[in-house]
């Protein structure tokens, strides 16, 4: 994968999950990375870091909130200062929460939108004036956000659908400086944040959602990993201001 090879690609959520997946996938195709991972949460980032060095690539991890602008210029900043480049952004970080419209305060609305949305916009803003070669951006949207109605997740639908409208509406803005946005619309995934988490489905929950899926079961990080590198490869290179959906036929049944 000589193309790839030597390019520098920016992961918010690179600690866990397909963020961790995608800084694997892209060190065996000889791509650095710079990941991010929650502040004080760094007990699974240093996986990345030896899964990205056994590949012989080179990895940085830092700490970086996506609620914070500071966070994510320091965090783009880092890509120019350690490798004097920045080709590929992946914006990976995201929450899920459940809250039924009864319980959906102004804080809980505005908590997420501030992750799973804001996030994304900070993250991209920062690293597109770092990006001097053209390049591409990766959201990671959610079926939620597309075509797929999901009680007690309208703060996250909202958020992962407006993620749409903004990769739609760079992609547009950023063509004449050669870089590409698009938009992972992932479905059932198995991963920390639908396995492990507060809000998520555990194994049971996902076996039996994998049952409902023409394709037998939920997705593993990998796959939605090597959907995203495909989206930032020359493969795709004519390719932007699009939705990818990765969910074993979930949503088309
Ligand atoms: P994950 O929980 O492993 O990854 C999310 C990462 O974001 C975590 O490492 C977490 O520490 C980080 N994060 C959370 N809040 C943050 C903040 N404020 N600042 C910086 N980092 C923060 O889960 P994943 O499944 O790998 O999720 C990756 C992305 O894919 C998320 O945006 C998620 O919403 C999306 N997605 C996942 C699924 C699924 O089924 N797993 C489905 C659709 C979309």
């Amino acid at each position: 994968d000589d193309e790839l090879n030597g390019k520098v690609a920016l992961i918010t959520g690179g600690a866990s999950g397909i963020g961790q997946a995608l800084a694997l996938a892209y060190a065996r195709a000889g791509a650095h990375s710079v990941v991010s991972y929650f502040p004080g949460d760094d007990h699974d980032v240093q996986r990345t870091v030896d899964g990205v060095e056994s590949e012989g690539a080179r990895c940085v991890a830092l700490p970086a909130d996506v609620r914070s602008t500071d966070d994510c210029e320091a965090l783009a900043q880092a890509a120019v200062d350690e490798f004097g480049r920045l080709d590929i952004v992946v914006a990976a970080a995201g929450i899920l929460r459940r809250n039924s419209l009864t319980d959906m305060t102004d804080q809980a609305w505005t908590d997420m939108l501030d992750v799973d949305l804001n996030g994304v916009h900070r993250v991209f803003r920062s690293a597109a004036d770092r990006m001097s070669n053209g390049g591409a951006m990766v959201a990671t949207s959610s079926i939620a956000g597309g075509v797929y109605g999901w009680e007690d997740h309208a703060h996250y639908a909202a958020a992962k659908s407006g993620v749409l409208g903004l990769c739609r509406s760079l992609a547009v803005e950023l063509a004449p400086r050669g870089i590409r946005v698009n938009a992972v619309v992932p479905g059932l995934i198995e991963s920390p944040q639908s396995l492990d988490g507060e809000n998520s489905l555990g194994m049971a929950g996902l076996e039996a959602a994998g049952r409902l899926i023409p394709w037998g079961r939920v997705g593993t990080v990998d796959e939605a990993a090597r959907t995203i590198r495909f989206l930032t490869s020359a493969d795709s290179a004519y390719i932007t201001g699009q939705e990818l959906v990765v969910d074993g036929g979930l949503t088309i049944r």
